[in-house]
């Protein structure tokens, strides 16, 4: 890298934060559809989006008229204390798309700050710091997100302002429920959460949090119908579940509009970020009046909400819906889960493909057992990128391999992408020795 952009950044970031590829680091200087260039002038199909955030693609004319009429108008942001049009626009097509009856929207910066807003919520209402999550869970870097977060690569922090207790994850490679059927998954689901409750606590539960599909965990998720189930539990005793949405929602998943939707439930709040800016900073929390408006606290956020990243939003979410991307995602996220389950017998390595729509997670082992395989996982990784694919890492052992493209990728591109991850995996594969 001419001015070496790498090293100026490790004088003066903190060591922790990650960088991909760290032997020849990607600045992405320009971008158009779902393709970017770097500084090297390197082409890149892109597989991530910058974790899952490009969700329309890159250089859309339409949100780069709707932020720069904002910006034409000489405001960027004043304060959330003032009317913003925008702002009551998005939240009103939010709610009509949420799902949640009787919605109401509040905004935030970032999902770590809305899946803290509803942690608050959840708390305040039922006057206890008692949380459930799920194990293999993320959640954000605060410190009430990183205490349901339970993945030890990202929870950098012991101390915890809740009182968390924490479920088997739907993981079907390994731990306790690998193995076993959809429904004998979900009984155990059941029975482990009733096991926790009557063991773990004293009954006054706030919530339960949960990702529909895990993220950074590795795109891991339990049978359809397992939140459903869990929450007939959570009834009895009147706990909320608040569905984290920030990578399952806005159709990425295809067969549906938020992950929730799998799962034959509605939360009682629901947390979004990442894709509906499509670059821009926003994010929040969905829920029912009578659960958000009866919350003790006043909440006011300076940037949440404020015209520049609501003027996205609108346009990113108009977009959207005008082009059906669920439909898209269900479409161009079926030729790449076909085409890698068709190539899957093929190799030693790869022990599962799985995912919903444009939400694809390759997960690693070395041949013939169980084990993760995380060097495996990055020679692929690095194979992608050499051959000008961009895809994600991910998983509590660092060997899943995460896609989340934009939802207006085309057939062309998931055909031209699928073929680059396939090479990869036959190079890497071929060699993997049984031991
Ligand atoms: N929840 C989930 C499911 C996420 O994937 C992330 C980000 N990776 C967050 C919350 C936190 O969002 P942010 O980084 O915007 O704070």
């Amino acid at each position: 890298m001419g001015d070496d952009l790498l090293a100026r950044h490790r004088a003066v970031l903190p060591s922790w934060v990650p960088i991909y590829y760290p032997d020849d680091p990607i600045e992405i200087v320009s971008g158009s559809g779902r393709r970017v260039v770097d500084q090297a002038g390197r082409g890149y199909l892109d597989f991530f989006g910058g974790v899952l955030t490009n969700m329309i693609g890159y250089d859309v004319a339409e949100v780069r008229e709707a932020v720069e009429r904002q910006l034409a108008t000489g405001v960027v942001h004043t304060s959330t204390l003032y009317l913003i049009r925008q702002q009551v626009e998005l939240a009103e097509k939010i709610a009509r798309v949420s799902g949640i009856p009787d919605a109401r929207v509040f905004f935030t910066n970032s999902g770590s700050e809305a899946n803290e807003t509803a942690l608050l919520m959840a708390s305040n209402l039922r006057r206890s710091h008692q949380i459930l999550a799920i194990r293999n869970s993320y959640h954000g870097r605060t410190l009430a997100t990183m205490g349901v977060t339970g993945h030890r690569g990202w929870s950098a922090s012991s101390l915890n302002p809740l009182s968390v207790s924490w479920l088997h994850s739907g993981d079907r490679v390994r731990g306790l429920l690998a193995g076993l059927s959809d429904s004998d998954h979900i009984d155990a689901a059941v029975e482990d959460l009733r096991e926790v409750l009557a063991t773990q606590t004293a009954g006054d539960v706030a919530a339960l949090i949960a990702e529909p599909i895990q993220g950074v965990g590795g795109f891991v998720h339990a049978p359809d119908g397992t939140l459903g189930a869990l929450k007939k539990v959570l009834d009895e005793t009147g706990i909320l579940l608040i569905s984290d949405e920030v990578q399952t929602g806005w159709g990425r998943t295809g067969e549906h509009f938020w992950g929730y939707q799998a799962h034959g439930v509605v939360p009682d709040l629901l947390t979004f970020a990442k894709g509906i800016g499509n670059g821009f900073a926003l994010a929040g929390v969905v829920g029912r009046a009578e659960v958000i408006n009866a919350v003790p606290a006043v909440s006011f956020s300076t940037f949440g909400g404020n015209p520049i990243s609501t003027a996205a939003g609108n346009a990113v979410l108009d977009y959207l819906l005008d082009h059906d991307l669920q439909a898209n995602a269900a479409r161009t996220g079926a030729i790449l889960l076909d085409g890698l389950r068709a190539a899957q017998p093929r190799f030693k390595i790869l022990a599962e493909v799985r995912g919903r729509g444009l939400m694809i997670g390759l997960e690693f082992v070395r041949p013939g057992t169980r084990e993760p395989d995380a060097p495996a996982t990055v020679r692929v990784f690095d194979e992608c990128r050499r051959n000008g694919l961009l895809v994600g890492k991910g998983g509590l052992y660092n060997n899943v391999l995460r896609m989340g493209p934009p939802l207006t990728l085309t057939e062309d591109e998931a055909r031209e992408g699928l073929g680059i991850l396939v090479n990869a995996i036959a190079t890497v594969d071929a060699e993997a020795v049984i031991r």
